[in-house]
């Protein structure tokens, strides 16, 4: 049931950072907040394939 996911800026759409979550467990989008070397801040990320 783990399924590697990407993360990607809400901001500038650029995917920052990879992240393996378990579906079975966290069956909604990803939110997490992260920093942007493309925004140079920190971001809302959200879970993109
Ligand atoms: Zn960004």
């Amino acid at each position: 049931m783990r399924v590697t996911v990407h993360l990607a800026c809400a901001e500038c759409q650029e995917r920052n950072y990879t992240s393996r979550k378990n579906k079975k467990n966290n069956p909604d989008r990803l939110e997490v907040k992260k920093y942007c070397s493309r925004c140079k801040s920190h971001t809302q990320h959200k879970e993109t394939k």
